[in-house]
């Protein structure tokens, strides 16, 4: 039997990219080997069942900010394959995208079957095998380079090339560290934070703009600002999903227990004083409950604070104790929350870790290590926050290892 062109390994977003890539340039044999009896799953779960299919930050320097993984060498290929262009390639083989009020791009039809179908259906015209249930247990190169692909049931596939397009399945991890690769050990991304602190609940369903929080962690600190959710269980919402990414890492190793400082207001202490001792001039009469010294500061959110410190919400402001002031003050600078673990879901779960990025050619996707072998997608030690950036990294990488695949001999 010829030994086919290309051989993918995992039939979701990145291999789908991958696989259609090549065989729009040229690649003859493509074989795409999924393990289980459905594509694309991901896919077809992902963004709430819309799939949030990329994010319209077009200039490859403000995307490349989007992936706490990957840095500098994800800027070189977006500079080659970008958000704008996914847009262009899905919207010319026929899937109408539309983008929100917060730049995330999703199909007109708000389906993501139709992200589904549209590349089913583009590997299919190119006539792409796809096997499905062929779960890949064991790769092995031959001495006249060419990939012996072996499935749990002892089937086997032949490949000149081969790509790993697992996601975050340990099995990928394992090929690749068969074939000669390290692994950056995977950690969870994207999660939200749940502490114990009492009554929290009271404010749960509270959203603030433009929030900083930060992390102090292994002598490093991690900050973001941006849109804070109070849930029944903790924090949630992009502020803390994407601090959670930032500091994945050593979050994982802190077991996820670690102080949160949520900073209510960028004021300083003395912008703050002056605030709060024109309230008790002029608004002296008025309970502390009727008053709200942060108009950002919701109702709700501002008697949890008064009760988290022990100030009587109808007191009134003429009478509030300087030291009481203070308190106020340095709770609304920098609110300290114990965390004591990750909350139930996280909105766009990802893996932080995978294939060691140093040992792969960024210029092809192509192993340092294995000539021959490729990578594209979540395999990679490569993560972005939330917002369709994950999805954007599976087709850029994929789309490279697709062209660098076409531009071999065959
Ligand atoms: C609930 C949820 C919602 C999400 N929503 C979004 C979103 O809206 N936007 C966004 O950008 N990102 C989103 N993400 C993240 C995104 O889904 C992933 O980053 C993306 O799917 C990774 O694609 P991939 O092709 O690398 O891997 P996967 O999609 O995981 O595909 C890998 C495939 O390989 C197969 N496989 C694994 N091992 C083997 C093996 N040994 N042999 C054969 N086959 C194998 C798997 O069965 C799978 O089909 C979401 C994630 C989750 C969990």
């Amino acid at each position: 039997m010829d030994p086919f062109d290309l051989a993918v390994v995992g039939g979701g977003a990145a291999g789908f990219m991958t696989a259609i890539t090549a065989a729009e340039n040229g690649v003859k044999r493509i074989i795409i080997l999924e393990g289980t009896s459905k594509l694309m799953e991901k896919i077809r779960i992902s963004g709430g069942g819309r799939c949030n299919v990329t994010n319209a930050t077009w200039i490859p320097n403000e995307l490349v900010e989007n992936y706490p993984r990957g840095g500098i060498k994800l800027l070189e290929s977006f500079n080659r394959f970008a958000a704008g262009d996914v847009f262009d390639w899905f919207e010319k083989k026929g899937l109408n995208l539309k983008i929100e009020e917060d730049l995330r791009v999703f199909p007109l039809s708000n389906s993501s079957s139709d992200v589904i179908d549209c590349l089913r259906k583009s590997a299919l015209s190119k006539k792409v095998d796809i096997l499905t249930k062929f779960f890949v247990k064991e790769i092995f190169k031959t001495p006249n380079n060419v990939f012996n692909i072996f499935s749990h049931k002892k089937e086997k596939v032949i490949a000149k090339n081969i790509i790993l397009s697992t996601g975050g399945h340990p099995s990928g991890h394992k090929l690749a560290q068969n074939l000669g690769h390290k692994i950056v050990k995977p950690v969870p991304s994207l999660f939200t934070f749940s502490t114990k602190e009492s009554n929290l609940d009271e404010c749960s369903g509270v959203s603030i703009k433009d929030i900083d929080i930060e992390i102090k962690l292994n002598n490093k600190t991690f900050q973001n600002r941006g849109d804070l959710l109070i849930t029944h269980w903790g924090f949630s919402g992009p502020a803390v999903l994407k601090l959670s990414a930032i500091a994945a890492r050593e979050i994982f190793s802190q077991k996820y227990k670690f102080n949160l400082i949520i900073k209510w207001s960028v004021l300083s202490y003395e912008e703050l004083k002056e605030k709060i001792n024109f309230l008790r001039m002029n608004k002296g009469k008025v309970n502390l409950i009727n008053s709200r010294p942060l108009p950002k500061l919701t109702k709700r959110l501002w008697i949890f604070l008064l009760n988290k410190i022990s100030i009587d919400k109808e007191k009134k402001w003429a009478d509030l104790l300087a030291n009481e002031r203070d308190k106020i003050i340095n709770t609304l600078i920098s609110d300290k929350y114990i965390i004591s673990g990750k909350g139930p879901f996280g909105e766009e779960f990802v893996t932080s870790g995978g294939v060691n990025i140093n040992e792969v050619n960024f210029k092809s996707m192509e192993s340092l290590i294995c000539p021959g072998l490729f990578f594209s997608g979540e395999v990679l030690d490569v993560d972005g926050i939330t917002g369709g950036f994950n999805f954007q990294h599976c087709w850029t990488s994929g789309w490279i290892a697709g062209m660098a695949v076409s531009k071999l001999n065959h």
